[in-house]
């Protein structure tokens, strides 16, 4: 035992012997034990208390606030139809069992019965739980659970009709717990927050985008055993970089030996004996970012316009070279701008995309997923940040998704939220009114400068055009194919596939509506010039969204996350600078650095994303770069992660495969080949799970108070509140 001991540092030694020069960069240290707690091998969780989650993350929706039950001890309602939230089942869950900890106090006199509800775990249904019991136990199949995160939901199955003589009655849920069918004992856990350990046949998976020489370090704690650390980089064999015993004291320093940023996957297995590894952790070096010169902080403060059209792809619009028939004006405004080409939405529907913009945050981490949530009162805005920073803040919106019941008016001095009119041609308020009533507030004197949010839904369904656009977009021979009155009702059916003429005639109604929109954009840039605004003003022109047109067998937007919804036009026009093109990978979330960073104001650390420009207006450098979105609208729920030219796709549902796609190669999406690269989907399953962890210190707003009008709007818009 002395003489292993006294053998390991050697081995350090013999093994650190192998390391090339240190190469001129800054040391990178990537943690294994923090990243072991968001991998799929990560721990089990065994118990939600619903009143007081230890991670209130994992409560996604309908839940209500803490109340106190009938018994006095803290509990939760479903609010709304159905309430969910997410569970972890380690690498290889097996058969788990569910039980439900609830609570019913029926009255002495008459009442309705109580709710039932259907249990669904990743969309499948698994059981449901029967009305007057208050604890129940659901078995989970093995067919229904995946490694790492899952889905829990519970759906209303009819909520009964108030009846003032008879109360109905609601359940008060208290906890959740889950116990494993698979042996214990075979799976890696932490001991403490930096110490792995890893029983005789178990192992762990960690994904990584490489430093450069880098190295697998820990020490061995205590324990001894045989321990195997396997590397795979995406497209090439796995190979064993080591196996050896090990005993208490020794030091692990394996090389690993993959190309500088190659993304790559590290297993570390224990065959016999228990091994508890302390700090495991991988080192190696990135190259310095290039320093900038120190640019001088901006002396005059600018104004800052955020304009934000809703639904509109970026290939809508014509302002690559030829000719400029659907959009001359933001053709010519983007001559003056710099263009982010490969601009990608932090979501594929509204609400949570206009809450990255304002808020810098992920959807994970300003918590607005699902179709009833409204932002936390507890995340800081754009908005506030320039109100401290001596800004006038207003806003002009039009879409029932930003309304005030969300949460998203918080810091604006002024917001004006326009209500859209289903009895009106456009529905939304079209952006010559808005634009209207943002020329006659900027008409107002005032000292400081402004911070302005204009939200137009112009191209946003129901593609109803004047008639004069819709002739001119609409090909010819398309015909009139569909009911323009609601062109999109038929073609919504599942069971029929519309026909390419129909397609051609939705698509032109919505380059139509886009091309009206554009000739408002340029009466309104206009009147902005002639007052010299363009001069003192930041203007930035992004969508919150795409739409698709059956481009993967769907419409509108929300439920999937293809390029057709996730690529967004991102334009920022500088005052006094040339305009320029850029096709470094950008999103949602890179905004909020972005204008704080060209107004001289500090960006805060535990903001995600990164300015896009310098103070000096210069494009900065985007090594590294990786986009995150996601959309739990209606029944999907859905991550997408893009590394380029790499976008991967994981779907909640157990039914559903992983998708990777190259965009280079197949920018439609076509090609899915996430069978030959499971490095590559284990990574971006890892990041997404690191950049969930990041942001569970912010409290979630919970779902919003909708009173029946604001429900009423949004059944109309087509987003159903069940
Ligand atoms: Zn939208």
């Amino acid at each position: 035992m002395f003489l292993r001991r006294a053998l390991a540092p050697l081995l350090a030694v013999t093994l650190a012997c192998e390391r090339a020069p240190a190469p001129r960069g800054e040391s990178v240290t990537i943690d294994l034990a923090h990243l072991f707690r968001v991998s799929d091998a990560g721990p089990r969780t065994t118990a939600v208390s619903l009143a007081a989650p230890e991670d209130p993350h994992q409560l996604l929706w309908g839940w209500s606030r803490p109340v106190t039950a009938p018994d006095g001890q803290p509990a939760v309602l479903i609010e709304g139809a159905q309430a969910a939230l997410t569970f972890r089942a380690g690498s290889d869950p097996g058969r788990m069992f569910l039980f439900v900890d609830r609570l019913l106090e029926p009255p002495a006199g008459p009442y309705r019965p109580p709710e039932g509800v259907r249990v669904h775990v990743n969309g499948a249904f698994v059981g449901r739980l029967a009305p007057h019991r208050d604890h129940l136990e659901i078995a989970l199949p093995a067919t229904a659970l995946k490694p790492g995160r899952n889905l829990l939901s519970f759906r209303l199955i009819k909520r009964p009709r108030e009846d003032p003589a008879r109360p109905t009655l609601r359940y008060f849920y208290r906890q959740i717990r889950l116990r494993s069918g698979a042996p214990p004992g075979v799976e890696p856990r932490l001991a403490d927050a930096e110490t792995l350990v890893l029983p005789a046949g178990s192992s762990a998976s960690f994904f990584l985008r490489s430093p450069r020489d880098a190295r697998l370090r820990a020490t061995v704690a205590r324990g001894s055993g045989r321990l195997r650390v396997r590397t795979e980089a995406d497209g090439t064999a796995a190979r064993t970089a080591f196996e050896r015993s090990l005993d208490a004291g020794g030091v692990l320093d394996v090389p690993l030996v993959f190309e500088a940023e190659a993304i790559a996957r590290v297993d570390v297995a224990v065959t016999d004996g228990e091994i508890a590894l302390r700090r495991p952790r991988i080192e190696g070096t990135r190259p310095l970012a290039a320093t900038p010169p120190p640019a001088p902080v901006p002396p005059a403060r600018p104004n800052v316009l955020l304009y934000v059209i809703d639904t509109l792809r970026a290939d809508a619009l014509d302002w690559q070279d030829g000719p400029r028939r659907v959009s001359p004006n933001l053709a010519r405004f983007a001559d003056e701008a710099i263009v982010f080409e490969g601009a990608v939405a932090q979501s594929s529907w509204t609400r949570p995309s206009v809450a990255s913009l304002l808020s810098g945050l992920h959807p994970p981490s300003h918590g607005v997923l699902s179709i009833t949530d409204r932002l936390g009162p507890h995340v800081p805005l754009l908005p506030e940040i320039l109100r401290d920073a001596g800004y006038d803040t207003a806003a002009f919106v039009t879409n029932a998704n930003v309304s005030p019941p969300f949460g998203l008016q918080r810091g604006f001095a002024t917001f004006r939220y326009l209500s859209e009119n289903p009895a009106t041609d456009s529905v939304y308020v079209p952006a010559r009114i808005l634009d209207d009533e943002v020329l006659a507030w900027l008409a107002t004197p005032r000292e400081q400068p402004f911070f302005l949010w204009v939200h137009a839904s112009d191209p946003h369904a129901p593609y109803r055009p004047s008639e004069r656009y819709a002739a001119a977009f609409v090909p010819d021979g398309a015909g009139t194919a569909l009911d323009r009155e609601h062109p999109l009702r038929n073609l919504r059916r599942r069971s029929r596939v519309p026909s390419d003429t129909e397609l051609a005639e939705l698509r032109g109604l919505y380059r139509a509506d886009v091309a009206e929109l554009d000739a408002e954009l340029g009466r309104f840039f206009a009147a902005l010039d002639s007052r010299g605004l363009l001069d003192t003003t930041i203007v930035v022109v992004v969508a919150d969204h795409g739409e698709e047109f059956y481009d993967h067998g769907g419409f509108e937007h929300g439920n999937t996350l293809y390029q057709e919804l996730l690529h967004v036009p991102f334009l920022v026009r500088l005052p006094h600078a040339a305009g320029a093109r850029s096709r470094v990978l950008v999103q949602h979330v890179d905004l909020v650095p972005t204008l704080l960073t060209l107004l001289g104001l500090p960006v805060p650390a535990e903001l995600p994303g990164r300015p896009l420009l310098g103070p000096d207006g210069r494009v900065a450098g985007a090594e590294g770069a990786e986009a995150f979105s996601t959309t739990w609208f209606a029944r999907t729920a859905l991550s997408s992660f893009v590394v380029p030219p790499w976008k991967v796709i994981l779907p909640m549902r157990r039914d559903r495969p992983d998708e990777l796609y190259d965009l280079d190669d197949d920018p439609g999406e076509r090609r899915n080949l996430a069978a030959a690269h499971p490095v590559l989907v284990g990574y971006a399953r890892q990041r997404m799970a690191e950049l969930e962890a990041a942001g569970e210190h912010v409290p979630r707003g919970g779902p919003a108070p909708l009173d029946a009008e604001t429900r009423e709007r949004l059944r109309r818009l087509g987003y159903v509140i069940e």
